[in-house]
């Protein structure tokens, strides 16, 4: 676990491609995008376009300070997600990586609540989350380096 998993931007975009299939061969079909922010917001933007499907809201959650530096529990921070739109609605939750598995489980709680039917899918899970996302593109128990914060802040 030394070594890291590195995904580059390429890489990314077939991700998204292979995920996107592996949620419409299941079978679902979310009407709706919930981006867990800020890590999921990219994940969830191609992951919506390469499903057709143009509602898309995120809920801002912060877990992690560093590499494998957390706060106690996730939190909840503003903006917050307008619930209201999910009523009735099947719900696709993305997110990039499920590591504790902490967020997912927080967010599926809190969004499952309000819609008819809430799924998660991740780029990436490890093996010891706690939630098991229904959709995966591959496992890892590495830290993972993802493009959009591979670089500090300009
Ligand atoms: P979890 O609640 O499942 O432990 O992780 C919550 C968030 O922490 C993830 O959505 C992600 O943004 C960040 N995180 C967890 N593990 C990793 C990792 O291996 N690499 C990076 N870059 N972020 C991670």
């Amino acid at each position: 676990p030394d070594e890291r998993e590195i995904l580059g931007w390429d890489q990314f975009g077939e991700a998204a491609r292979d995920l996107a299939r592996e949620v419409r061969d299941s079978g679902f079909e979310p009407d709706v995008v919930v981006a867990v922010a800020r890590g999921g917001l990219l994940p969830a933007g191609a992951l919506s376009y390469a499903l057709g499907l143009k509602a898309c809201g995120t809920l801002n959650v912060e877990f992690y300070t560093g590499i494998d530096a957390r706060l106690p529990d996730p939190v909840v921070l503003p903006p917050l997600l307008d619930t209201a739109a999910l009523v009735g609605r099947r719900a696709l939750v993305v997110d990039d990586v499920a590591d504790t598995g902490e967020t997912l489980a927080l967010v599926q709680r809190l969004v499952a609540g309000h819609c008819e039917e809430a799924r998660t899918a991740v780029l990436y899970a490890k093996s010891h989350s706690i939630v098991a996302p229904d959709f995966v593109w591959r496992r890892t128990d590495r830290w993972i380096t993802f493009p959009w914060s591979a670089l500090p802040p300009v």
